[in-house]
């Protein structure tokens, strides 16, 4: 069974007689064990006596680049041939998601989709669940405690919201693993109308998409799927769990657990990463709980109460736009450009490094995304326009990026789910950062030396130096 906090009706249509199979839209979800919409879709199957079909709409999400895609249809492509084998249709189609699933849903006795509290997909499944004759149920499998239960209003720290839902971890994160489901009848061969030449869709050598754009540069070390996120999950929590705390906050040390893409993409379910933290224990789990739940679903509380600007300069509290755009006019020592930043080409080797990292591997440690964030904050034009440049840069480069954490991330660096602090110039009250900072707290210069960009011409430059 589903916990039914997780389940939520979003009309009130009713199964019409003669239907002949359940639609499960995966989007958020991509994963075929531990997915509690795939599991609920498949429950309901049994129960109207029909076969389960599953349907992948692949769509544009123009921040994202072609080894981002790439990636992603690698972990689907798995994803597909475990619930082929399990007896379940499975069908990716490319176009507008609306008219995709409205098309898919024809005979369908009801539509179950991932719950997911980005604005653009509430709307989307709002707009679905308007216009079928049948029912349409989002199922939150995606948080380990489920939206419904965490909290009813917008979170404005880590601390109050820590509060709300620290019983409720024990509860969820002692669930029972859900297995590839299997029912009881299975999906014609014939199946929906999707092409599998999609799953290959973005194979063929890249080009740039625009002066300046880095992303033919990219490779990923994360091996895409459920399986390569299983393992990686296993030695994370055999091998660097009990120093999670301890090591964490150093860029040099292979310390965290590397999670980040396949919970962005659903490719492994944030229930089972707490579950088998929670199992092995030790000193290292109450810190990593801390991040995978409580930091997590807090950027999830921020996405949902932001449906329109979650990602945008009005999303960030008031008192911090106040202080931000207070202290606009002080002097920077240093100004650059969108183009600069994406180039890694500012005076500071600190700041370059994981800006590389970013650009090469699509990933940045957490400790060196603060710095990131923070600095663009310093050495952009206005504040609003270094948080438009974090933003991009995100999404554009990371591949966990296009996500509620990365949104609420950059937003923290300019005052989200934070405090005020003693003023400084341009920061206002917004908490700061300092390169000494990170001297103190691991090798700096070996980091900056790991990641350092040297094949660039430093010609390119444009900075103003005042
Ligand atoms: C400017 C900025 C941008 C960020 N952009 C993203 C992003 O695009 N996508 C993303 O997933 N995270 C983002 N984060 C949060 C954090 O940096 C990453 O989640 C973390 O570095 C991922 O590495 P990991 O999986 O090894 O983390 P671990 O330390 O192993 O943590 C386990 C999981 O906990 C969650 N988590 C960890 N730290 C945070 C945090 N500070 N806030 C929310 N959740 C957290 C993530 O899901 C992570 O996978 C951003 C942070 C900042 C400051």
């Amino acid at each position: 069974m589903i916990e039914t906090e997780r389940i939520r009706h979003l009309n009130d249509r009713r199964v019409t007689a003669g239907a002949g199979f359940v639609l499960y839209w995966m989007q958020a979800a991509q994963r075929a064990i531990d997915n509690q919409a795939l599991s609920h879709a498949a429950l309901e199957a049994d129960r109207l006596g029909l076969p389960l079909e599953v349907l992948f709409v692949l769509a544009d999400y123009p921040a994202a680049t072609v080894p981002h895609y790439r990636w992603m249809l690698g972990g689907l492509r798995e994803c597909s041939s475990t619930l082929r084998d399990a007896g379940i249709g499975f069908s990716i189609v490319r176009g507008d998601p609306l008219a995709m699933v409205t098309n898919a849903a024809i005979g369908a006795a009801m539509v179950v989709c991932d719950r997911s509290p980005s604005g653009w997909s509430v709307r989307l499944r709002a707009s679905l669940a308007a216009s079928l004759d049948i029912p349409v149920v989002e199922v939150d499998g995606e948080s380990v405690v489920p939206e419904a239960v965490a909290s009813s209003r917008q979170e404005w720290s880590a601390r109050t919201f820590r509060g709300r839902i620290s019983g409720a971890v024990d509860v969820y994160a002692t669930t029972p693993p859900l297995p590839v489901p299997v029912p009881r009848r299975a999906a014609g061969t014939a199946g929906m109308a999707g092409d599998d030449k999609l799953f290959s869709a973005y194979d063929s050598p890249m080009a740039h998409a625009y002066s300046g754009d880095r992303s033919p540069l990219q490779s990923f070390a994360a091996v895409s799927g459920t399986s390569a996120a299983l393992v990686l999950l296993e030695r994370f929590v055999l091998e660097r769990l009990d120093r999670y705390d301890a090591d964490r906050n150093d860029p040099t040390k292979d310390g965290t657990s590397g999670l980040s893409p396949y919970l962005h993409f659903g490719q492994l379910s944030p229930v089972a990463v707490i579950r088998a933290a929670k199992t092995a224990g030790g000193p290292g789990y109450p810190a990593f709980a801390e991040q995978v739940v409580v930091r997590r679903e807090l950027c999830r509380n921020y996405a949902r109460w932001h449906p329109l600007d979650v990602d945008s300069w009005e999303g960030i509290p008031s008192w911090s736009r106040s202080t931000l755009e207070a202290a606009a006019r002080d002097r920077r020592a240093y100004v650059y450009t969108r183009a600069n930043f994406e180039a890694s080409l500012t005076h500071d080797a600190y700041w370059n490094a994981p800006q590389e990292q970013l650009v090469r591997t699509g990933t940045i440690h957490n400790y060196m995304r603060m710095y990131w964030g923070k600095m663009m904050l310093a050495w952009s034009a206005s504040p609003r326009e270094a948080f438009e440049t974090a933003v991009y840069l995100n999404d554009r480069y990371a591949l966990d990026g296009r996500d509620p954490n990365g949104w609420a991330g950059v937003a923290w660096c300019f005052g989200l789910h934070d405090r005020p602090w003693p003023p400084r110039p341009v920061f206002g009250t917004v908490r700061a950062m300092a390169a000494s900072g990170l001297r103190r707290k691991f090798d700096a210069d070996g980091y900056a030396a790991t990641w350092a960009p040297d094949h660039l011409p430093k010609s390119a430059l444009e900075s103003t130096i005042p």
